[in-house]
């Protein structure tokens, strides 16, 4: 039999617990006011042309969202486009009602097939170009000043520089430029003769010589864009002369995106150091300058020629390049009790697509492991990944997989990423992928 209530006051007491307290409906949140929309939808195909004539690309609900999160790029089965159009296109977005979004580059081949130039209406011409070319140097222009054009940079970033498959690296006074998707591709002469204006450069190289650019349907390519040949270039890190070969060097000549890294792996080197994946010995020449002896590692005959001629070139003696697979290297000289007071690890990506991911991450495993066996007490390990497919909480699981397994107890002096002249682009993670770990071990 249900309680009656014995006074007005027990009555409404009852009636709180059955609905909730006053507080509670208090802070129960209330249905948002409608909010009305003042401005009649317009109907598709009948939109206002803004700035300019594109055709216009539909967005599903989840692409709209996507965009709204901060990601640049929208994949195919989430657009509607015209049949007509085709691969390279500046089009406009539209959400499901029409209203106005954004212009993109479209791409007919890729799975990727809008990436966001800009959210506002505005027009993308040759100007629009100059102004995101001048905003993307004047970032580098203060995270690595160089009036005097010595060194290396990024200049341009790709998406996270709102210039979407466009990359330019400057080595001296040279540009190496990659043009990785139909819309970069179809206007790289445009670009180089931008980039010329702005920024006089000795010579322009295309290195389009990269697998992405398959998935849009572009062929390998590489050579001169403006000005001769330069040969090899050479330029400053610190106070270390490198030299890109920007025709045939790795990448657009030399791997920038660590060269931060490399200066603070300098700063903690000692003793004898082990640079595995060493390249051209850009870290091992840094380790060099404080370490007494530095063993540097590569699997290919022309790194270690080039890292001996950099070497020469910088007069350092204390450096040896060994040609060797490093995985077998770390084996053989942990099965031999060897001990190095400082350590890097630079490999490849070992994930490059999501189905490689345990497979790498049992790569990362092993040569941490055997790094964390090999370091003397007090030592320091540098370990990297640019795996994108393997996040840093993940990377981090796994360096500490291997130090437990080598029982040995690790500091983390540092958590870094790519150099400040590769900026990443909030909301799209894809253009975060380098993790640097600066550990001692203890
Ligand atoms: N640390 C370099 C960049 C390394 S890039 C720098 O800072 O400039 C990765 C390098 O690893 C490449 O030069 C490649 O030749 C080398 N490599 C790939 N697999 C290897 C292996 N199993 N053993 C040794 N080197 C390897």
């Amino acid at each position: 039999m249900s309680e009656q209530p014995r006074s007005p006051k027990d009555a409404r007491r009852m009636e709180r617990l059955k609905h909730g307290s006053r507080s509670v409906r208090d802070v129960r949140p209330r249905a948002a006011p409608r909010q009305r929309v003042r401005r009649p939808a317009p109907v598709l195909g009948s939109i206002q042309a803004g700035t300019s004539d594109e055709p216009t690309v539909v967005l599903s609900k989840r692409a709209v969202d996507r965009l709204a999160e901060g990601h640049a790029w929208i994949y195919r089965s989430d657009i509607a486009a015209p049949a007509e159009l085709s691969g390279g296109e500046v089009v406009r977005l539209a959400d499901e009602r029409g209203w106005f979004l954004g212009k993109a580059f479209y791409g007919s081949r890729s799975q990727i097939a809008v990436r966001l130039l800009t959210r506002e209406d505005e027009p993308v011409d040759e100007q629009f170009f100059v102004h995101r070319l001048a905003q993307a140097i004047a970032l580098r222009d203060v995270v690595r000043p160089d009036p005097e054009r010595r060194q290396a940079a990024r200049l341009v970033h790709g998406e996270a520089d709102l210039l979407p498959g466009l990359i330019v690296d400057r080595y001296a006074d040279c540009l190496s430029m990659q043009t990785l998707i139909e819309a970069t591709d179809a206007r790289r002469e445009l670009f180089a003769s931008l980039l010329e204006r702005l920024l006089a450069p000795r010579a322009i190289v295309e290195r389009n010589d990269v697998r992405v650019r398959a998935h849009e349907g572009l062929e390998q390519r590489k050579g001169m864009l403006r000005g001769e040949n330069p040969g090899p270039v050479e330029f400053l890190e610190g106070e270390v002369k490198l030299v890109a070969d920007l025709l045939s060097g790795q990448k657009t000549g030399a791997f920038l995106d660590q060269a931060e890294n490399r200066l603070e792996a300098g700063r903690y080197a000692k003793g004898r150091a082990l640079d595995c994946f060493t390249y051209g010995g850009a870290f091992a020449l840094q380790l060099a300058r404080k370490a007494e002896r530095v063993i540097a590692v590569d699997i290919s005959e022309q790194a270690a020629a080039q890292g001996r001629e950099v070497a020469a070139r910088n007069r350092v003696e204390n450096v040896e390049f060994k040609v060797a697979n490093a995985f077998d290297l770390l084996r053989a000289e942990s099965e031999a009790g060897a001990r190095y007071d400082t350590i890097v690890l630079d490999p490849p990506a070992f994930a490059k697509s999501k189905d490689t991911i345990e497979a790498a991450l049992r790569g990362y495993k092993e040569i941490n492991l055997r790094a964390f066996h090999l370091v003397s007490p007090g030592g320091v390990v540098v370990t990297c990944s640019c795996s994108f497919q393997v996040d840093d909480a993940t990377f981090e699981r796994t360096v500490l997989q291997a130090a437990s397994d080598a029982k040995r107890s690790v500091q983390v002096i540092e958590r870094r990423g790519a150099a400040k002249d590769h900026p990443t682009l909030l909301g799209v993670p894809e253009t975060r992928y380098l993790k640097c770990l600066i550990l001692r071990v203890l």
